[in-house]
């Protein structure tokens, strides 16, 4: 009984540093797109701006905004998940083309960072529609992708599927800075970070993989990473 009550105080006191942890970064979060938009809003009324230099003003102030609006769409997320009010859409899905909606998606981002991006589908066209919700599909590859390019610095991103029996297996595979053996579990758990600090220099609340796990996990399927340090990740999650 000791034991269970010492693990469970261990446990309490754990889950309080990470909503400590949690907080601060999301106030940095929001703080960051703020200044962002407040800082290049006031450079937008000075008088004499090129009109290259408005655009670019512009642009930054969209980039903030589109952040902000991200984080929130994640906080949204996860409370529906933990209040288990996430309702799935199961319908005919076309994987396919989900894949190349979201490569077509990806290129502006990739081209900008001078990274490549393969896709490539395990199954004809015509064999690749599964029943599943396309929409969750679709937001826990855009999570992956997402990821895989934010901690990738050269090189290639490939994403696809192969049929394993009656499963889909889906991976997002990156050549970035890779993930600590330790760190391959945690970073399953909402607001885990490989670094957390508020220095650090990837932007990100830690919610994107909780989502993701939680989707798999609803679609019937797991998610799992395989990653060595300086050489790259690979996530993959299976659907039936
Ligand atoms: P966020 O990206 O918003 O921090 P996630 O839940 O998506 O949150 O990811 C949690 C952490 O896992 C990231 O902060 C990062 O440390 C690590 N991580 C996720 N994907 C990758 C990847 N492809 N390469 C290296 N590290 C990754």
């Amino acid at each position: 009984m000791l034991a269970e009550l010492i693990a469970a105080k261990e446990h309490a006191e754990e889950s309080d540093r990470l909503k400590s942890a949690f907080l601060a970064n999301i106030s940095h979060e929001i703080r960051t797109p703020m200044n962002g938009i407040l800082g290049f809003s006031a450079l937008l009324k000075e008088a004499y701006l090129s009109g290259e230099e408005q655009a670019e003003y512009v642009d930054l102030i969209e980039q903030s905004g589109l952040r902000m609006l991200n984080l929130i769409n994640d906080l949204i997320d996860i409370s529906r998940i933990e209040a288990g009010e996430t309702k799935l859409q199961i319908t005919p899905t076309p994987v396919n083309k989900v894949l190349r909606d979201l490569q077509a998606f990806f290129i502006p981002a990739i081209s900008k960072k001078k990274l490549q991006l393969h896709c490539a589908p395990g199954l004809p066209d015509t064999e690749s529609i599964i029943e599943t919700d396309s929409g969750k599909l679709a937001q826990i590859l855009t999570n992956l992708i997402q990821n895989a390019l934010k901690f990738t610095r050269t090189g290639t991103i490939d994403f696809g599927y192969t049929k394993q029996g009656f499963t889909l297996e889906f991976y997002v595979t990156d050549s970035g800075i890779g993930i600590p053996d330790s760190m391959q579990q945690t970073i399953f758990d909402r607001f885990r970070q490989v670094d957390n600090t508020l220095t650090r220099n990837h932007e990100g609340s830690g919610l994107g993989l909780s989502i993701s796990k939680a989707y798999v996990t609803m679609l019937g399927g797991t998610i799992h990473v395989k990653s060595r340090e300086c050489t790259g990740s690979t996530f993959s999650f299976t659907l039936p």
